[in-house]
């Protein structure tokens, strides 16, 4: 299975990083996790055909997660897809997504490739036949769901934008990698945590309690701070594992520890 992020920012973007949005490619599937900065421009240059895209996945409608959709599916119609896309979300995220869609009137177009719009926290998604995709609520402030990938015992799990919560170390058992959000340090904790939101020693608490064996940070807050490589090595002080900041347009391989 691999993953390629072509963005790891928060809400707010940086001159050389954009907001979370990452690609996924296993079992002749490919999936996008969340649409934001120009979705079509990053599948081209991270090498994936855009009309083969297997599905959408959306985490929740806050904007920096979901304003990239119209441009998908606006660049998708008129690059004459026929094949039908899946948009997995929870449901108040796909009723918002329906909204910003129709604004543009981009459900109406005429010759509009099917779009299957499915409940990702109802029940398993089988995405191929050794690929599946579950989505789990986290602790946000709207409804927001994390993803749990599994192409046979290979399995990551992404948190979303999420305050830490029990419930992930059933959501994350027998998980090699751990993708968690990092908004901010141990300093801003309190804040962060009343907003939904988690610091990096968090992070890395996270990744320790689920026994994965490799922690990749997103969602940094380049306008609060602090960096990135400050962030990793919070991280680091409390989980003993692999911690990595990833490298935009970098195929990440995962593998069966
Ligand atoms: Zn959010």
């Amino acid at each position: 299975m691999r993953v390629v992020f072509f963005g790891t920012a928060g809400a707010v973007q940086d001159a050389a990083d954009s907001n979370v949005c990452f690609a996924v490619r296993a079992d002749g599937c490919s999936f996008l996790v969340d649409a934001s900065g120009s979705p079509v421009h990053n599948l081209i240059k991270a090498g994936l055909d855009p009309l083969s895209l297997d599905a959408l996945v959306l985490t929740h409608s806050h904007a920096d997660h979901i304003y990239g959709v119209p441009s998908l599916i606006h660049n998708l119609w008129l690059m004459k897809r026929s094949k039908p896309l899946q948009i997995i979300s929870n449901p108040p995220t796909s009723a918002k997504t329906m909204e910003l869609l129709e604004c543009f009137g981009l459900l109406k177009k005429e010759g509009l490739f099917p779009i299957e719009w499915i409940d990702g926290e109802k029940g398993v998604v089988e995405m191929a036949a050794s690929l599946n995709l579950k989505l789990f609520p986290v602790q946000h402030s709207i409804p927001t769901s994390g993803i749990r990938v599994e192409e046979r015992a290979v399995v990551f799990v992404y948190t979303s934008d999420t305050a830490p919560f029990d419930g992930l170390f059933a959501a994350s058992r027998d998980c090699q990698v751990l993708i968690h959000e990092a908004s901010g340090d141990i300093s801003r904790e309190k804040y962060l945590n009343q907003a939904g939101h988690s610091s990096a020693r968090q992070a890395g608490e996270a990744a320790a309690r689920s026994g994965v064996g490799r922690l990749f940070l997103c969602h940094f807050d380049y306008f609060a701070g602090p960096s990135p490589r400050d962030l990793l090595k919070e991280a680091q002080a409390s989980f003993n594992g692999d911690v990595v900041i990833p490298e935009l347009f970098q195929e990440y391989m995962i593998r069966d520890a």
